[in-house]
């Protein structure tokens, strides 16, 4: 089922683009994170992953392109490097690439799944990550065990719950270069919480229940693409979803899109607006790949849009770092 080929017969919902007033917004402004997807392979297959990773997906990052990704970022003036997965830390390279990158780059995070982390070969991973200052941003779908496992697997809240007091105890969320963020989607076709609120609620039960700190919660509005978009037409809701994200248009939220300062690498190389757009295989306009980058200038360029766009800018806003509005 092709996610892109559905929105098309929803003719009742306009195209992004006609929404958006000032055009100027329609363009890469000042790029400033360099969002690197090192693969699709995961020890998890969660019902909402928009890349549909899990154990046996075999797209892997090779070395010459993580070599490709550190050079444009020193040459085009980045000031973050966003890794993610799949797990990233399933690439055989992430360790070697985690210590380059932190050569180069003041902020380095890894998007985490946690649970990883008990894994055999990988336990030792939250003193690697506490070594080399990396902030750590972990999904966490929510803070009560029987949600959570709902999207993630069972089992998967409880083994969470361990690597995050681990993390405490190096000093994530507690010592201020230690940055300890979690990421809250909901568990259907519905809008996440005000993100202050969420993050109150988070705080306080994870806090009394388990004595779990961390600093910020982002919560992100389920994009209808991948896994949950392929659930949408399954069960006919897609529609309803589109017509309920277009319903709640923002252009409040315009401004803070991530696709409008972020570059997005893909596993190939192969260059693209944002991780979603990464997800329907809809790449950048010029159709590059970071191999092909290094030695040229940033130019601006037009962002590639669909419908699944409006997952961005419904009410608060959403991006990979939370609430844009
Ligand atoms: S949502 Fe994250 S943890 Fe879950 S399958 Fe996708 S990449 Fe893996
Ligand atoms: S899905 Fe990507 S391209 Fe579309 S608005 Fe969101 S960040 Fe921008």
């Amino acid at each position: 089922m092709d996610v892109r080929e559905e929105f098309k017969k929803i003719t009742q919902i306009p195209e992004f683009e006609s929404q958006v007033e000032d055009k100027a917004l329609l363009e890469t402004d000042k790029m400033s994170v360099l969002q690197i997807n090192v693969g699709r392979l995961c020890n998890l297959a969660c019902k909402h992953c928009h890349v549909e990773a899990g154990p046996n997906r075999t797209e892997v990052m090779e070395k010459d392109v993580l070599e490709a990704c550190l050079k444009v970022y020193t040459e085009w003036g980045f000031d973050t490097i966003d890794i993610t997965g799949g797990a990233p830390e399933m690439n055989p390279n992430f360790r070697w690439f985690v210590k380059e990158a932190v050569k180069v780059c003041k902020n380095v995070m890894v998007r985490s799944n946690l649970t990883i982390m008990l894994e055999d070969g990988y336990e030792d991973l939250p003193e690697f990550y506490a070594e080399n200052k990396v902030a750590v941003i972990c999904s966490l779908p929510h803070y009560r065990a029987k949600n959570s496992n709902k999207q993630r697997g069972e089992g998967t809240f409880e083994k969470s719950i361990e690597v995050l007091k681990k993390l405490n105890e190096l000093g994530y969320g507690k010592d201020p270069e230690l940055v300890l963020n979690l990421v809250f989607n909901p568990g259907g076709a519905f809008f996440p919480p005000e993100q202050s609120a969420m993050e109150k609620e988070y705080k306080e039960h994870l806090g009394s229940e388990y004595g779990i700190v961390f600093n910020n919660l982002f919560t992100i509005t389920n994009n209808p693409i991948g896994r949950f978009g392929a659930f949408l037409m399954r069960s006919g809701n897609m529609e309803g979803y589109l017509t309920k994200l277009y319903g709640a248009f923002n252009p409040g939220a315009l401004p803070g899109m991530m696709c409008r300062s972020q570059l997005s690498v893909g596993w190939d190389g192969k260059l693209y607006d944002c991780d979603f757009n990464q997800a329907v295989d809809m790449p950048v306009i010029t159709g590059e790949n970071i191999k092909d980058l290094p030695g040229k200038p940033y130019k601006k360029r037009k962002i590639c849009f669909d419908k699944h766009c409006y997952a961005c800018t419904a009410g608060q806003g959403s991006s990979c770092g939370g609430s844009t509005a």
